[in-house]
């Protein structure tokens, strides 16, 4: 039998909960630190984020009813389509079946809106009156401008300079949303004016420009400060993504051997491999042999190269501190780095379920990377994002290991979103400009000096 090339559903099953993995970890996640040493309390937290995330952040009940208010919004492009890239898999003449879930249908062109739509909602709820937040790339400043323009909120987005200089149309993006747009370092904040300081020519960094929005919320009561990933609640949202995919691979009668996603701060990771863990955990026979593979660039290698341990989640210390895998606080991805991806920690959950080896990663060069997505694009047509070309690597990668031993391995990635804001990197790519570059051991060790001191 034919399996269809593209598995749909139908608007009324986009999902009714997310799935909280929190339940079914074998040990509990490690609580943030503040500086004391102790666990932050609600109180603290609460100067930043509005009470209904709060919950979501620290909760353990393993379903969490999605609003109908949120799910309606979602219905814009939700249920998103799996897709199998069957030309894909003729070009490399494997006999893997290879699937991609697609998240670049929504209105900013990710999965990011899968999380943006929902804090904007709970902070309205709130009565919180301004968001606040940071961006690199400005995938996630776009899809929280767009989310606050849904639920009339205003936003203010502190932009990691070098990407404010280098994508001037997803900084218009935010504007035609109706947001305001920073480059950072700015001299908004103390820890801007800090850093300009320190170094008037200073790029920024995602680190220094949450510190930046950080600081913005926590000043003002009635602003809230959203973050598009790390977080507890972050991953919680982004778990529509997998749950849709195994109802659709429910539907072709398959199921995926391996998963792989494009780690940054580990959101959609988590949001299309959680779901599959849950059946792990109930002891599904499908998925017992299933593996689930973060892939990040070798330039910023946090899980395959950097520590597990506490770490700020901002470059100036003003976060809690987070058990996580981290290349230091004050890691500065090489200006060189065009694929994303370059936050120096991880989401906590995702860091824990990789030490406990529930979950693997792999890191994969600059311009393979590039390669894959262009063969990518070329087979099926879809110019993905320079992030999501770290997965297409790895997915590639197994269909080459498959065509050489004959498996014919069910593989699923995350196609988190689109690059058609994204040509100024593949430019870079096509002129021979990008080279491939191992973030040096040393640097690491370095950065790992300055890790906060704890009990
Ligand atoms: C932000 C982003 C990522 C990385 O973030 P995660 O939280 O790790 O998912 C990956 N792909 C795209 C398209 C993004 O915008």
């Amino acid at each position: 039998m034919m399996t269809p090339l593209r598995i749909d559903l139908a608007p009324d099953e986009i999902p009714t909960h997310w799935y909280n993995i929190v339940a079914d970890m074998p040990n509990r996640p490690s609580p943030p630190l503040g500086p004391d040493g102790l666990p932050v309390s609600a109180a603290a937290m609460g100067a930043i984020f509005p009470g209904p995330i709060l919950e979501q952040e620290m909760s353990a009940a393993r379903w969490i009813p999605i609003p109908d208010e949120v799910r309606q919004i979602y219905a814009q492009w939700r249920p998103a389509p799996l897709i199998r890239a069957l030309r894909l898999e003729q070009m490399l003449g494997t006999p893997a079946k290879i699937f991609f879930k697609y998240e670049g249908v929504s209105p900013a062109g990710s999965h990011k809106p899968n999380s943006a739509v929902p804090q904007a909602y709970f902070n309205k709820l709130a009565g919180t009156k301004r968001l606040t937040t940071e961006t690199g790339a400005g995938q996630w400043g776009s899809s929280i401008a767009y989310a606050g323009q849904m639920f009339g909120l205003p936003v203010r987005v502190f932009m990691v300079k070098v990407s404010y200089q280098q994508k001037p149309f997803r900084r218009s993006t935010m504007q035609t949303w109706g947001a305001e747009v920073f480059a950072s370092p700015s001299d908004l904040t103390q820890a801007g004016r800090a850093a300009l300081a320190a170094d008037p020519a200073c790029q920024g960094s995602l680190g220094l420009a949450i510190s930046e929005a950080v600081e913005e919320a926590a000043a003002d009561p009635q602003t809230c400060y959203t973050l598009g990933s790390v977080l507890n609640h972050v991953l919680l949202h982004q778990t529509v993504i997998g749950q849709e995919a195994k109802k659709q691979f429910e539907k072709i009668g398959l199921y995926p051997d391996v998963i792989f996603g494009p780690c940054g701060g580990g959101s959609s990771f988590g949001g299309i491999a959680f779901p599959f863990l849950a059946d792990k955990a109930a002891g599904d026979k499908r998925a017992a042999g299933l593996r689930c593979v973060a892939v990040e660039p070798t330039s910023c290698p946090t899980l395959t190269k950097g520590a597990y341990t506490y770490d700020y989640g901002d470059a100036s210390g003003y976060t809690p501190i987070m058990k996580m895998y981290t290349l230091g606080h004050d890691f500065m991805p090489p200006g060189i780095h065009a694929g994303g991806l370059r936050y120096h920690g991880d989401s906590p959950l995702v860091s824990q379920l990789f030490h406990e080896k529930l979950l693997q990663a792999v890191a994969v060069p600059q311009v393979a990377t590039f390669e894959a997505g262009v063969q990518f694009a070329r087979a099926e047509g879809i110019l993905p994002a320079p992030e999501a070309c770290h997965a297409i690597r790895a997915a590639i990668d197994e269909a080459l290991r498959c065509k050489a031993t004959g498996e014919a391995k069910t593989i699923l990635f995350c196609l988190t979103g689109h690059g058609h804001f994204d040509m100024a990197s593949y430019d870079r790519y096509f002129s021979g400009q990008l080279e491939d570059y191992d973030y040096p051991a040393e640097a690491i060790a370095e950065s790992l000096k300055h890790l906060p001191q704890v009990g």
